[in-house]
């Protein structure tokens, strides 16, 4: 095949331990999936269905890392979360059969324009320019599934400069991986090298130049970002 020009470079993540990367194909977030945030954000979450908004693969980026504060924003907020990586494909997956379809699971912000969602909330449109920004989703190494202890249990947390904001469980998700990951494949084909980042807990804040971002999920991997001022970074 011959292209008008140069492909883009294949997106990916590196894996833990490996100097072999995980290659990225899309990013499915998941909205409201613990109760305590959904109420923070002015929701009821009882047991709503799951629903789905998207980030561009290349917006995966490895930590340790620098992100320069993005454009448009006066209001950058930390999302600390489960990731779960695609080994295998497929379309409505039962829940009890998710697990073959999980290669490895890691933890990353969903980094949010705050302000341009709640615009967009209110307007009613698409919360794209809220969440799918440049480098919006630093995620640590993806660790394979057999080296994970659990999916269904384990302290989430995330602290900034050393001073903890969300201090939660994964037992707290409202739907856990195995449930939202086949709700998820209702909707689309699943693919190897997807990600789903399976939605935050309460405590989301904002972030500003000079902050040193720390978070993790127990038995599964840690994380540390530096928001840089624009300058600072080309
Ligand atoms: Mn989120």
């Amino acid at each position: 095949m011959r292209f008008v020009f140069s492909p883009p470079v294949q997106a990916s993540l590196a894996v833990a331990n490996s100097d072999a990367r995980f290659p990225v194909r899309r990013i499915f977030c998941v909205g409201r999936n613990y109760e305590a945030h959904a109420r923070e954000m002015g929701n009821d979450p009882t047991r709503e269905p799951p629903f789905f908004f998207t980030k561009p693969a290349d917006a995966a980026v490895d930590t340790p890392c620098a992100i320069a504060y993005p454009p448009l924003t006066q209001d950058l907020h930390h999302e600390i979360e489960l990731v779960i990586a695609i080994g295998r494909g497929g379309a409505n997956i039962a829940s009890d059969a998710v697990q073959a379809h999980i290669w490895g699971a890691s933890v990353g912000i969903d980094l949010t324009r705050r302000d341009l969602q709640a615009t967009a909330k209110k307007m009613g449109r698409p919360w794209d320019w809220a969440k799918a920004f440049d480098r919006s989703a630093p995620i640590a190494p993806i660790v394979p599934i057999a080296d994970v202890t659990s999916l269904r249990a384990g302290r989430i947390w995330l602290a900034v400069n050393g001073e903890v904001r969300q201090d939660a469980d994964i037992a707290d998700l409202i739907w856990p991986v195995s449930e939202h990951i086949a709700i998820l494949s209702q909707s689309v084909t699943l693919a190897p090298g997807d990600l789903v980042m399976t939605g935050t807990p309460a405590g989301v804040g904002a972030l500003v130049p000079g902050d040193v971002v720390t978070g993790g999920v127990d038995g599964i991997g840690a994380l540390s970002v530096t928001i840089a001022a624009k300058k600072d970074i080309a």
